[in-house]
């Protein structure tokens, strides 16, 4: 078995990530917009902020209270697309019920909007840019591969599936109404799961050969995260397989951060 590690890709596209950023005459800027103080939403921020740190990325995080109205979050949102120092703004997910994220999402300025999940976006939503280099690194072929990804939302299965089709797979979705879905997992060449529920996928989803990349996270009451994936069973059936913690987590910020200096690049005014 092959372990497809996301610490090492990682490393590997941030150095090429930090090139690109020297390059620039000006220091890119990402507004992070956070409403309330979910313990997720939390360790997201503080792996962004810290990826920043690291690769030279100066970041504004803006922390509104649970009980923020829409409009307050509109107008920050206005206010960062408007400031021509600011390359990127993503909206920490999930927002409370008061806040409808599709009308707050649908206003940041396409070209800032790095997270992708505009509908008029100019960029690839990081879970599936990230994917996709973590899937180049290992030269692992998509054209002409039978792709099956479990899940299917706007956020991550959806957007991932896309990504596979685009680059010539043949996807098969599945959710929660699919029927036979372990036979329609095993009988994938490639196994993507984005289902958001820990250990789901024994032996009986997988055969020998296959790929599997594991996108959930979920994380325990004692701070462990797991993944969909119950990585002991299947490790010595399949081919090649993504650990979590250290798959797919560690290629989504990395994705995010491409994404911003694609944005600054584009909208280049050095
Ligand atoms: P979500 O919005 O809850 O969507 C889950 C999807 O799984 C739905 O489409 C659902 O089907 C489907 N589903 C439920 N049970 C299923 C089953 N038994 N077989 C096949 N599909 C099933 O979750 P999400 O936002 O997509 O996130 C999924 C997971 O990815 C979570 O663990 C999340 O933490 C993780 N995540 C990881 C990263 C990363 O960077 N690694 C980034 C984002 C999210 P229906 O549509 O029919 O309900």
């Amino acid at each position: 078995m092959i372990l497809l590690d996301g610490k090492i890709a990682r490393a590997h596209y941030s150095s090429l990530l930090e090139k690109r950023i020297k390059e620039l005459s000006f220091v890119p800027c990402l507004v992070i917009l956070q409403v309330g103080n979910r313990t997720d939403s939390n360790s997201y921020i503080k792996a962004k902020k810290s990826f920043a740190q690291k690769v030279g990325v100066k970041e504004i995080h803006i922390n509104f209270p649970e009980d923020v109205g829409q409009e307050e979050l509109i107008e920050a949102v206005k206010k960062y697309n408007q400031d021509e120092s600011v390359n990127g703004i993503i909206i920490q997910l999930p927002l409370p019920p008061q806040i409808n994220s599709e009308i707050v999402l649908n206003l940041i300025d396409p070209k800032k909007d790095i997270d992708g999940l505009n509908c008029a976006t100019k960029f690839l939503p990081a879970t599936a840019r990230g994917i996709r280099e973590l899937i180049k690194f290992y030269k692992i072929e998509l054209a002409g591969k039978k792709v099956t990804v479990l899940g299917r939302s706007k956020l991550v299965g959806e957007p991932v599936a896309e990504m596979c089709h685009e680059e010539g797979a043949l996807v098969t979705i599945c959710h929660s109404k699919t029927e036979n879905t372990p036979q329609k997992a095993q009988d994938a060449d490639i196994l993507i799961v984005a289902v958001g529920k820990p250990n789901l996928v024994g032996r009986e989803y997988v055969k020998e050969g296959q790929v599997v990349i594991d996108v959930g996270i979920t994380r325990h009451s004692e701070g462990q995260l797991v993944g969909d994936v119950n990585f002991n069973e299947v490790k010595d059936i399949v081919h090649m397989i993504t650990p979590v913690p250290g798959g797919v987590g560690q290629m989504t910020v990395l994705a995010l951060f491409e994404n911003l200096i694609d944005a600054c690049y584009s909208n280049k005014n050095n």
